[in-house]
């Protein structure tokens, strides 16, 4: 019988330390930064104090060997294929800093694999192995506000050569974690007539700050702004060894940064959505209304049955997902399925914890108003909702027209 779920006493292991520091060191520091503890008496920590706090417990975990579970142990990471990553990112997420703190955060772990699939050996040596170190920080800079981001075969962002250097000129948005990078994976068009309207684009590395990559402001969003910038670029030149991949290659590699990474976007939503039924459940048990308890009345059991449901197919999907990538096969539809209705499976979950929150969920007494927020570019961002469904279409009936049923499209399961 070779199906099994359970993890092996090494893993579990494992998930009972991240478990652990999630609880006994980043709660706590959470709660000091947001000042919501008795020693923060109210005054959340901004500027330096807020980054020490941080620093601090990045410090702690890679002392603890919690440190890069996306990467190989020659990268100091924890070499942990994606079935195990997901129990990793799944506790990481249980805290807003959690992934922050182990160093598997968005964007710079979609660009870590990014430059171990791509980079050349320079090249990792002089971005990869400071970003592995927690020395460096780094954006990926493809969307842009003139053309739809779902299409990068639209991109209008322009490289021309001149002489041994690129010089680029173009605009860019929602550039996350770009007013603090070291560097960043930039998309430009390089070909202007190119054989598949795929193999237009071309990835660069460019080192941060640089003249010609200027920061137009930090996009007030509705969760704040928190760090996603509108970049004008004007006349930035960069050498031709920048190059990250071949010529023509920017698209590729952008999906294969984003089939790993939006499957561990899903491992930290999965941590959300979980955090927001416990909640729901344990304030259906506290609140009193009408003779009952919440959780004693059918209106509010369906709430929490139709989100336990939800959470429990999430959950197959990843870790199906998952497998697939470690065992080498094509992953791609069973990712966007997972990405799809992790996103959705996750707003869903979130509205119905503040429902049965009532005024305290819509409130920021609690975490969910702040959650609700987040999750909502969940469904849009790494590809829309209806570009996945537009994708998992295709493959259906490319399944039923190949093979006369559509079996192959549903995860190639054996049942
Ligand atoms: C918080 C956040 C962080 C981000 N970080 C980054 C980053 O670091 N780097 C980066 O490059 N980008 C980043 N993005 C941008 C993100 O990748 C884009 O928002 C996404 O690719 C969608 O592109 P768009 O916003 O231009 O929407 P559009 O492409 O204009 O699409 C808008 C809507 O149109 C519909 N649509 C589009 N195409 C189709 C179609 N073919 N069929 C049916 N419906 C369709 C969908 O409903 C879609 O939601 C970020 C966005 C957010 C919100």
């Amino acid at each position: 019988m070779a199906i099994d779920f359970s993890l092996s006493p090494e893993l579990e292991a494992i998930r009972a330390r991240v478990r652990t520091f999630v609880d006994d060191v980043i709660k706590p520091g959470e709660t000091r930064i947001d000042g919501t503890g008795s020693e923060g008496a109210g005054k959340p920590l901004v500027g330096r104090e807020r980054l020490d706090v941080l620093i601090e417990m990045r410090r702690a975990a890679r002392a603890e060997g919690i440190w890069l579970p996306h990467m190989p142990e020659e990268w100091g990471g924890m070499g942990l294929g994606h079935v195990e990553l997901a129990m990793v990112q799944a506790e990481a997420a249980k805290s807003y800093y959690g992934p922050w703190v182990f160093n598997c955060q968005a964007p710079d772990e979609g660009n870590m694999h990014t430059l171990l699939h791509w980079a050349t050996d320079d090249q990792k040596e002089r971005y990869l192995r400071p970003l592995c170190e927690g020395r460096t920080w780094s954006c990926f800079a493809m969307t842009e506000p003139e053309v739809a981001g779902s299409d990068p075969t639209l991109i209008q962002t322009s490289a021309y050569q001149d002489g041994d250097e690129w010089v680029i000129n173009g605009h860019k948005w929602f550039i996350s974690n770009a007013h603090r990078a070291s560097f960043a994976i930039l998309i430009a068009r390089t070909e202007d007539d190119p054989d598949l309207p795929q193999a237009g684009n071309t990835a660069f590395l460019i080192d941060l700050p640089s003249d010609g990559w200027n920061e137009v402001r930090q996009i007030e969003t509705m969760h704040g702004s928190t760090g996603h910038s509108e970049i004008l670029l004007e006349d930035l030149r960069v050498h031709d060894s920048q190059m990250l991949g071949g010529r023509g290659q920017g698209h590729l590699l952008g999906q294969y940064r984003l089939g790993p990474a939006r499957l561990a976007h899903c491992m930290r939503w999965i941590a959300q959505a979980e955090t927001a039924l416990d909640m729901m459940v344990s304030r259906s048990l506290d609140r009193y209304s009408h003779g009952s308890l919440l959780a004693e009345k059918q209106g509010i059991q369906w709430l929490i049955a139709d989100s336990a449901m939800e959470l429990y197919q999430s959950k197959l999907m990843v870790l199906h997902a998952a497998y697939k990538i470690d065992r080498g096969e094509d992953f791609k539809s069973e990712v966007s399925m997972a990405k799809h209705f992790v996103a959705n499976s996750l707003n869903r979950i979130i509205d119905r914890s503040i429902q049965v929150h009532g005024a305290l969920g819509y409130s920021t007494d609690t975490p969910l108003a702040h959650m609700f927020q987040q999750a909502r570019w969940a469904r849009f961002a790494d590809g829309a909702d209806e570009i996945h469904q537009m994708r998992i279409a295709q493959r259906t009936i490319a399944a039923y027209k190949d093979h006369g049923t559509t079996a192959s499209a549903t995860g190639s399961l054996p049942i």
